[in-house]
């Protein structure tokens, strides 16, 4: 595609950041980096912003944003705080988890951010970069994974170049991002709560906190929008719990099935998490038709590492 490469990267130092900011003030979209994966960032007070966002990733207009804010007060300002958001803000933020929320009436978020849900999706991230801009700009970002809707997200500068290209025009370069997945999301209830998305805090350590999510209605009005069936997809057919690869197969490992790639040659899950997404983009652009991964042990982050791979390989 003509202009594929024409997005500028940028180091994550204060120039970089001042200049982000300043895009971001004025309406412009960015790519940045946070403790989970390279997130596209606008300013989620503004209708204009926020479409730029939809349209560069080509995602569709059902599936709401995650909205990040510096610290809880910003958050109250957005959403209503009952006593158990309040106590998993004040244990997990800033960190990995996004809450969602009912949306205060009178808060300043275009509509189309959370699709026009009375609901609201947000997170307190941990990344100096990101929370020198939320900062800077003293604004609300709305900031999913930059790249183009239902592909691989991307925990590296160059994934966000390769995947969205000139639709991202700026992208600051806060080199790999340490977790590596998308952020558990957890939706507080009047009767109860649910873990929306696993992700790198485990679900024990929410019932840790709020006590067992076993007293949820598991009615059929569990609504997840955008939580697609096939997502995250690298472009090529992925097989799960492989043991060795076939001649055309590139084969992601894990502890002692070595691979093309290995995610974490000790069995660490927490570290096959944060090279998850960067084995997929490799087994993408090899010359393999197929790709086969190794069998990753569920519990905590790895809960979360399997459901991407259903996702990918559905
Ligand atoms: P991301 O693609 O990482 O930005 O994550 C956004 C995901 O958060 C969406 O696909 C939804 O599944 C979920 N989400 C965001 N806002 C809401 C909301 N108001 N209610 C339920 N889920 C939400
Ligand atoms: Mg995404």
């Amino acid at each position: 595609m003509a202009g594929k490469h024409l997005s500028q990267i940028v180091a994550a130092d204060a120039a970089g950041i001042a200049l982000a900011a300043a895009r971001l003030r004025a309406g412009g979209i960015v790519a940045v980096p946070t403790e989970t994966v390279y997130g596209l960032a606008a300013r989620a007070d503004s209708a204009d912003a926020v479409a730029a966002i939809y349209r560069a990733k080509g995602r569709p207009d059902f599936n709401p944003l995650i909205v990040h804010v510096l610290d809880l007060a910003a958050a109250e300002g957005l959403a209503i705080f009952d006593a158990r958001a309040l106590a998993l803000a004040a244990t997990f933020w800033p960190g990995p988890l996004t809450l969602v929320l009912p949306r205060r009436a009178d808060a300043a978020l275009a509509a189309a951010v959370s699709a026009g849900l009375p609901t609201i999706a947000l997170r307190c991230p941990a990344h100096p970069v990101m929370r020198t801009l939320l900062a800077e700009t003293a604004l609300p970002l709305a900031a999913p994974s930059a790249n183009r809707s239902g592909g691989v997200s991307p925990t590296r500068a160059e994934h966000v170049a390769k995947s969205l290209g000139d639709a991202a025009p700026l992208i600051l370069d806060g080199g790999v991002c340490s977790a590596g997945l998308e952020s558990t999301i957890v939706v507080l209830r009047v009767d109860g709560w649910q873990v929306l998305r696993p992700g790198p805090i485990a679900e024990a350590g929410i019932a840790a906190v709020l006590g067992s999510a076993a007293d949820v209605t598991t009615s059929g009005r569990i609504e997840a929008p955008g939580q697609l069936a096939s997502h995250y997809a690298p472009g090529k057919p992925l097989r799960l719990g492989a043991q060795s690869a076939a001649g055309d197969e590139f084969l992601i490992g894990f502890g002692s099935v070595a691979g093309d790639y290995n995610l974490s040659p000790n069995g660490d899950v927490t570290e096959a998490a944060a090279h998850l997404y960067a084995a997929l983009h490799a087994a993408a652009a090899a010359p393999h038709a197929r790709i086969a991964v190794a069998a990753i042990p569920g519990g905590e982050i790895g809960d979360a590492i399997n459901d991407r791979l259903r996702r990918a390989a559905t």
